[in-house]
């Protein structure tokens, strides 16, 4: 299939915008990106549709999910000043209440979530990565699914380690060329260091991409540094010996062989500039979720500083369960005023860089149009100033993932919503009984 989707602006993000622009795509690839007059000359054949006063710019990019979450928003509201509390009340929700039919639609309502705001690309961790991945495939939505591990006592490490590679294994049966597997070590306080040890390696090993949960806290900062707070205290309750190392999230985890797997580390909060500079050394990448991080009183994360030191950031929404919606533009827009109110110079350009990839030729054809004509928005001067502070998820009218047309005039086209929201609605019955 071939069409050629033009707007008033098209943005490359690793070029200039252009003015009267178009993308010409041929089947999951673009074909090429210039102004509209010269794609319409270079592919005279071809349908072309217009967006008008609308934006056209690479799919966004959410690094940070728990999709299988989503019957969860709203959920927690008065757990959220006790991180302890809300992590119980969260299992339990996850493992007593739901089924994994239940906990599929809530992946498959968070897809449909993420396309309907042109993300068309998630890192998602996932306890039940198998239901996750089938949500992405399902709603057309391409990504990473990290399976995740647990296990703080050190005595079961071997048994935990081989359930994981059991779940990977099913789950890599599963993969397709828009989704794959990936591993996920929860955090360090969930997580004995030998069990670390043994999923990097696995990850080294098998080629698996690696996120993980890292300096989000200050009673993971508290427990890792000195041994003490409510993690601390929740290990020593269980009777697990937690041999405390003194250092930073950072440190500990190179010590044990994540950094070696160029994780995805999300939040990442809690780090001084040494472990900024171990994090650029080792090519780590860092999923910023500042929504996220401000609802549950986790603190700022130094977005100017890993943007001067050269880390690779990206957004992440985190759960909606502490956000209380997936949507990157939003996202970007709340970073860079978080930032700004901290003294921090990051611009919308910038921004705008870290929430995506990039239109080029020869590329998947991964894209979203965002609409410019709002009142809200309107008017507008700079085409990337209005999409990053006055636009958001709700503004997008058109998701492509891979060449197909997943979100298309206020409707997912690859599921039934309507008979997804009957499924939530009991489900959110039932969580709401207890
Ligand atoms: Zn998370």
């Amino acid at each position: 299939m071939t069409t050629i989707y033009s707007a008033r602006w098209v943005l490359p993000v690793s070029a200039p915008p252009i003015e009267l622009g178009a993308v010409a795509v041929e089947g999951q690839r673009i074909a090429g990106v210039g102004s509209h007059a010269e794609i319409v000359a270079r592919f005279p054949e071809w349908s072309v549709e217009s967006f008008g006063e609308a934006v056209i710019l690479p799919g966004l990019i959410n690094t940070h999910t728990h999709l299988e979450l989503t019957a969860l928003r709203g959920y927690l509201e008065n757990e959220e000043r006790d991180f302890f509390a809300w992590l119980r009340k969260l299992t339990r929700a996850r493992l007593e209440l739901l089924t994994p039919d239940d906990i599929r639609v809530s992946a498959t309502w968070g897809a449909c979530e993420a396309v309907r705001a042109g993300i068309t690309y998630v890192d998602d961790a996932s306890d039940s990565a198998l239901m996750s991945m089938m949500a992405l495939r399902d709603i057309g939505l391409g990504g990473v699914v990290y399976q995740e591990s647990f296990g703080p006592d050190a005595r079961l490490a071997v048994e935990n380690f081989e359930k994981l590679k059991i779940k990977v294994e099913e789950l890599r049966a599963n993969e397709t060329t828009l989704v794959r597997a990936g591993v996920s070590p929860h955090a360090l306080y969930t997580v004995c260091a030998p069990q670390l040890e043994m999923i990097a390696k696995f990850a080294l090993e098998e080629k698996l991409p690696l996120m993980m949960h890292a300096a989000e806290s200050e009673a993971e900062e508290q427990l890792v540094r000195e041994g003490c707070g409510v993690f601390a205290e929740g290990l020593a309750r269980r009777s697990i010996e937690w041999k405390t190392p003194g250092l930073s999230t950072i440190q500990h985890l190179k010590r044990h062989g994540i950094l070696a797997t160029r994780p995805l580390l999300a939040h990442c909060i809690r780090v001084d500039n040494d472990d900024i500079d171990t994090l650029r050394i080792y090519e780590a990448r860092v999923a910023h979720c500042p929504k996220s991080n401000a609802k549950l009183g986790h603190g700022r994360a130094p977005l100017a500083k890993f943007l001067e030191r050269r880390v690779t950031v990206g957004l992440g929404s985190d759960s909606v369960a502490s956000n209380n919606t997936c949507d990157i533009l939003e996202e970007a827009r709340f970073a860079t005023l978080l930032a700004r109110a901290g003294g921090s110079d990051v611009s919308a350009a910038r921004i705008l860089a870290a929430a995506t990839s990039e239109l080029k030729e020869g590329s998947q054809a991964d894209l979203a149009v965002v609409s410019l004509a709002g009142v809200h928005q309107l008017p507008s001067y700079d085409p990337i100033a209005t999409l990053i502070f006055a636009s958001s998820g709700r503004d997008v009218i058109l998701t492509v993932v891979a060449g197909r047309e997943v979100y298309r005039d206020g409707r997912v086209t690859t599921v039934d919503e309507e008979r997804l929201r009957a499924r939530l609605n009991e489900i959110s019955e039932k969580l709401g009984r207890g």
